[in-house]
């Protein structure tokens, strides 16, 4: 492995440990240590200072959308798109990055549930058309949609998946308002706007 990509596996340890999970994080490697504190990434404690921080988020974020392209797009096994993830968090550009965030319709979450960091695209609100991935709530009566993720927390993911709205599923929506009212296989559900905000499909 390149030192650089050596480098920024190690900042993105250290960034899901002390920020992602509150927890210390001791760097036991002392070189290592040496060279991001030259590159300006960390402070003499060996706490990732603003830079650290807005450089690990960057390749956390690279890792994240390239685990829901895996997943969503190429259909990729989740037990099986770590590895691969960890080569093309290295490799992608900033243009190839908003292009994959854009199509996928930006992602708020890795298959793995855990957050994806926004990029400039996401801040721009990108509209949604040119998404391969939309939320259900973009989907106007008649069309159809594959479920790919949803987003959200907990309670929320709960309660749409015991209503029996799963990744894989596929839905109509019969009507937006006053509630939308969505077809799944012969029955019908109605649910709120939170709610197919948080379902995101694949347009059939
Ligand atoms: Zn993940
Ligand atoms: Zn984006």
């Amino acid at each position: 492995m390149k030192l650089e990509e050596e480098l920024e596996n190690l900042l993105k340890e250290i960034y899901m440990k002390r920020v992602e999970e509150g927890e210390e994080y001791e760097i036991e490697d002392e070189s290592m240590k040496e060279k991001l504190f030259r590159l300006g990434y960390i402070d003499e404690d060996g706490n990732l200072n603003q830079k650290g921080i807005e450089r690990a988020k960057k390749i956390m974020r690279l890792h994240r959308l390239a685990e829901r392209l895996l997943n969503d797009v190429l259909r990729t096994d989740v037990r099986k798109i770590e590895a691969s993830a960890c080569k093309f968090e290295h490799v992608i550009s900033e243009e190839v990055e908003e292009a994959i965030c854009t199509l996928l319709g930006h992602p708020s979450v890795c298959p793995h549930g855990m957050e994806i960091p926004k990029g400039e695209c996401c801040l721009r609100g990108e509209d949604e058309v040119r998404s391969l991935v939309v939320r259900l709530s973009s989907l106007s009566p008649g069309e159809e949609g594959e479920i790919k993720y949803l987003s959200g927390d907990d309670e929320i993911i709960r309660k749409i998946t015991s209503i029996g709205l799963l990744p894989g599923k596929r839905v109509k929506v019969i009507r937006v308002f006053p509630t939308y009212l969505i077809q799944l296989g012969n029955t019908h559900i109605a649910i709120d706007e939170r709610l197919a905000d948080t379902i995101h499909v694949t347009r059939i």
